[in-house]
């Protein structure tokens, strides 16, 4: 996929414009100060354990805004419909739509309808783009980190991650794209899993207040293993985790060994990774542990400078350098 950002869209299309830019390839572009942010939701099926297409459409979005440290205004919603599909379940889609949004604090202004014909798309397919803007809380949050040391930017990013910084996860990881795969014909089995898609924007205003974050990202597509493996290159900085420090709930990890699937390289949709100046870490972890979504976080790791790339230290006492997933381990998960 970074290959394929770099030929075809890098490549074609100016990207220098703004305070992030398209070139910086973040969660969302900032422009004149407003967040900026789009997502096409393609998952299979559309209805999962935890939930569907709607939710997730809703909470990815708002997600890629607020971990940019903004808060979500309003999204926009655009949708590809199969000629034939089931009007109760478009209006349970879109039911569920409302309800997330409500949750998020944000509305649905804009959006397009467009009708295709059997076999051209599956079902339906959601794009929801998003905006966003500061807070007093994303200022406060930037002032503790210049407490801290230099900070160039004015907003937390996957540049701004520096040796030191402690790495905290949100809450348990690769529940989303176990709960989809459970639910897919053909793997067999049978699991309690359920999605965490769910708008993040509470929770990491809770963070925002106590300060301190250089870097926020939800762990999307290639899990943990990618979030961590762009912030170290982007930030040019080793990134050190240890394996029992990881937040994986039981039948994520015995669903993971049976299909041979790394947990670190299955997608999220309703945790953040926050990278945090090292005496603001533990006041921020107790904010987040302060709400529901938060109860399960735990600091993971840290970045260093003695290591290059990702390393884990193993239950084992060994190291495993955790690489970019290749593959997409479980596709059209979101
Ligand atoms: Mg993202």
């Amino acid at each position: 996929m970074q290959e394929f950002i770099r030929e075809f869209v890098l490549k074609e299309l100016d990207h220098e414009f703004g305070e992030i830019p398209l070139a910086a390839l973040d969660d969302a572009a900032i422009i004149d100060g407003i967040v900026f942010t789009t997502d096409s939701y393609t998952v299979k099926p559309l209805f999962f354990p935890g939930g569907d297409i709607g939710q997730l459409a809703i909470a990815g979005t708002v997600n890629d805004l607020c971990v940019m440290g903004a808060v979500p205004v309003a999204l926009s919603c655009a949708m590809i419909i199969q000629e034939g599909f089931s009007a109760e379940d478009l209006h349970r889609i879109m039911r569920s739509m409302n309800s997330t949004a409500k949750k998020a604090g944000v509305r649905v202004v804009t959006g397009d309808t467009k009708v295709v014909e059997k076999g051209a798309a599956d079902g339906l397919f959601i794009n929801t783009s998003g905006i966003g803007k500061r807070s007093k809380h994303l200022d406060h949050n930037i002032k503790m980190v210049r407490k801290s040391r230099q900070f160039k930017w004015n907003w937390p990013n996957d540049s701004g991650v520096s040796a030191g910084d402690v790495l905290i996860s949100s809450g348990s990881i690769g529940n989303h794209g176990v709960a989809l795969l459970s639910f897919r014909e053909g793997y067999g089995f049978d699991t309690t899993v359920k999605s965490d898609a769910a708008p993040l924007n509470h929770l990491i205003e809770e963070a925002l207040k106590v300060g301190g974050i250089t870097a926020m990202k939800d762990p999307t597509r290639g899990g943990v293993a990618n979030l961590l493996n762009e912030w170290a290159d982007k930030s040019a900085v080793g990134i050190r985790i240890r394996e029992e420090d990881l937040p994986i709930d039981e039948a994520v990890v015995s669903a993971c060994e049976m299909l041979g699937i790394d947990p670190l390289e299955i997608g999220n949709e309703g945790k953040v990774v926050l990278a945090v100046v090292p005496d603001m870490a533990e006041r921020v972890l107790r904010a987040l542990k302060s709400r529901s979504e938060g109860k399960k976080a735990r600091i993971i790791g840290e970045a260093v400078k003695d290591v290059r790339g990702v390393m884990m230290e193993t239950h084992t006492g060994g190291k495993r350098v955790v690489e970019p997933p290749v593959g997409d381990p479980v596709p059209r998960i979101c």
